[in-house]
């Protein structure tokens, strides 16, 4: 769809491109140094149909980074302790540089419980609980979440101040949310998180320089919701009945207001995938330089 005049629709498959091209110098220096840089991906969906996709993606955008991929199907039916020793046994490979759990997990699984067997030095997707409190306590050394990460990268890339600024976040998940408002504080932004519960929205929205969207709501930012000239991060995914994915927020309506909106899909999404890339990249390099120093 197109946008009207106003917004500039920021390009993220331009931005992902130019992170996955940071990704593949750090993996080819590697490569000259004897190291194959890969990212273990733990897969206990069973055919779902949206985290097959996304793992095709992965692997896709891994091979043209020069970064190895592999999948390690778990049945979902087992127990939770086939998904568990198996996450804890690639972050024990020292082949292995980063690992990921694919969601969706078995019932009775957390995200928690799942993250907990990745080392924090492996976890580029900041799954860990451990990797977060890292980031709380600004401690460095841990990786966010990727799609949190992608968001910075996406303001970084189009220059947008964050210093001093009034960054909004709509959704407080562990995965999205609450990593994104942290970023954004150690980017010296002024952050107010925003969810379910959360009294007048659109007032606490329209107070926004830069304004993160992940509810997961199709079309929970309309018009109401946008200040003149602020920079709209759509994170929000969700698959409509008629098959075409939609971001949280309404771009038409919001576009006459806004000075830029990043698209769903080409936004965030490719981004996201590009961070995941260029965080293995980095795991591996901190690897390579620890072992040497030691
Ligand atoms: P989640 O369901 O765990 O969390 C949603 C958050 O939004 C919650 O904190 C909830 O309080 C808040 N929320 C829900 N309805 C609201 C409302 N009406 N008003 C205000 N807040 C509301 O979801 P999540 O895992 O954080 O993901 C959020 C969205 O981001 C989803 O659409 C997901 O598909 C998408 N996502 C995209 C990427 C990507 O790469 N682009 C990656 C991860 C998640």
């Amino acid at each position: 769809m197109s946008t009207p005049p106003g917004a500039r629709r920021i390009d993220g498959r331009a931005i992902a491109a130019r992170l996955r091209a940071q990704a593949a110098e750090v993996a080819s220096a590697l490569r000259e140094r004897g190291v194959q840089p890969l990212l273990a991906v733990a897969d206990p969906t069973a055919g779902d149909e949206g985290a097959a996709w996304y793992m095709r993606s992965i692997s896709r955008a891994a091979e043209q980074t020069g970064i190895g991929c592999q999948i390690h199907p778990v049945d979902p039916a087992g127990r939770q302790e086939a998904v568990t020793s198996l996450l804890t046994r690639l972050s024990g490979d020292p082949a292995v540089h980063g690992v990921i759990c694919q969601a969706p997990l078995p019932p009775g699984l957390t995200a928690a419980a799942a993250g907990a067997c990745i080392a924090v030095a492996k976890d580029v997707d900041g799954a860990n609980p451990a990797s977060l409190g890292q980031l709380a306590a600004g401690l460095g050394g841990a990786f966010a979440p990727a799609t949190a990460a992608a968001v910075i990268e996406i303001l970084r890339a189009e220059g947008v101040p964050l210093e001093g600024r009034r960054a909004v976040v709509v959704g407080r998940s562990t995965v999205v949310g609450k990593p994104a408002a942290l970023l954004l504080l150690a980017e010296n932004a002024t952050v107010t998180v925003c969810h379910s519960r959360t009294a007048g929205l659109a007032a606490v929205c329209r107070e926004a320089d830069v304004l993160v969207a992940a509810a997961g709501r199709p079309g929970l930012i309309g018009a109401a919701h946008v200040a003149p000239g602020a920079v709209v991060i759509d994170v929000g995914i969700t698959a409509t009945p008629g098959g075409v994915m939609a971001g949280d927020v309404d771009e038409a309506a919001v576009t006459p207001a806004a000075a830029a909106l990043t698209p769903v899909p080409g936004g965030v999404g490719p981004v996201t995938t590009a961070q995941l890339l260029r965080q293995t990249a980095a795991a591996a390099w901190r690897a390579e330089t620890s072992r040497i120093q030691s």
